[in-house]
């Protein structure tokens, strides 16, 4: 089963994808994660990411689209994704469908987790103290909402119509949510 879990920053998509990894035995693909990883190991692409990044600001489509070639063509993931993050912009929504398309593969759910500004600002600053992100400073969250209502949340017009997408109401506890998206996957 293909799952895209979609909302702001802070929406709570990476609980609930690691959540849905270890129930369905399936791969979190969190782009955040990878291009984290990347700048950890000081590669030439996370040299390249490191300002964008710590400004709030997106990675270029080229750079993530690639990262994610690779992981949607290894056959040990094949219908076993869980997307955390991952489409963020309508150019790379439309290269997931065409990577899909090429795997002979399809989204199974997309699960909106809808969050307002306030619980998104109140949230990351308690997360900036467990994890210690260089990114979760009140100014660069501020940041990453604008960014996702810009360039972000247009996504949700071209998956709304989808019948497997299902709108969450990401303010409420973590076990409602869970419980929430359980249904609609039947475990
Ligand atoms: P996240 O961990 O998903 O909140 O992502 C942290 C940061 O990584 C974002 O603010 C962007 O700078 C970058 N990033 C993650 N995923 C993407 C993506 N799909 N496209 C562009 N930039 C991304």
């Amino acid at each position: 089963m293909n799952i895209i879990l979609f909302g702001p920053p802070g929406a709570g998509k990476g609980t609930q994808s690691k959540y849905l990894v270890n129930k369905l035995k399936n791969f979190q693909v969190s782009t955040g994660d990878i291009l984290r990883e990347e700048i950890k190991k000081n590669s030439t692409i996370g040299q390249q990411i490191t300002n964008n990044m710590n400004e709030g600001k997106f990675v270029s489509d080229e750079i993530v689209n690639d990262l994610i070639e690779k992981i949607i063509f290894d056959p040990q993931k094949k219908d076993k994704l869980i997307f955390d993050g991952y489409p963020r912009s309508l150019s790379q929504a439309k290269h997931l469908d065409l990577l899909l398309d090429k795997s002979n593969q399809k989204i199974d759910h997309i699960f909106f987790l809808n969050v307002n500004k306030d619980t998104i600002v109140k949230r990351i600053d308690k997360r900036k103290l467990l994890e210690n992100r260089s990114d979760d400073d009140t100014d660069t969250i501020l940041k990453r909402y604008d960014t996702y209502m810009e360039t972000t949340r247009p996504v949700l017009d071209f998956y709304s119509k989808n019948p497997n997408f299902h709108e969450i109401n990401g303010t409420q506890e973590i076990d409602q949510i869970t419980r929430e998206i359980e249904a609609f996957i039947n475990v």
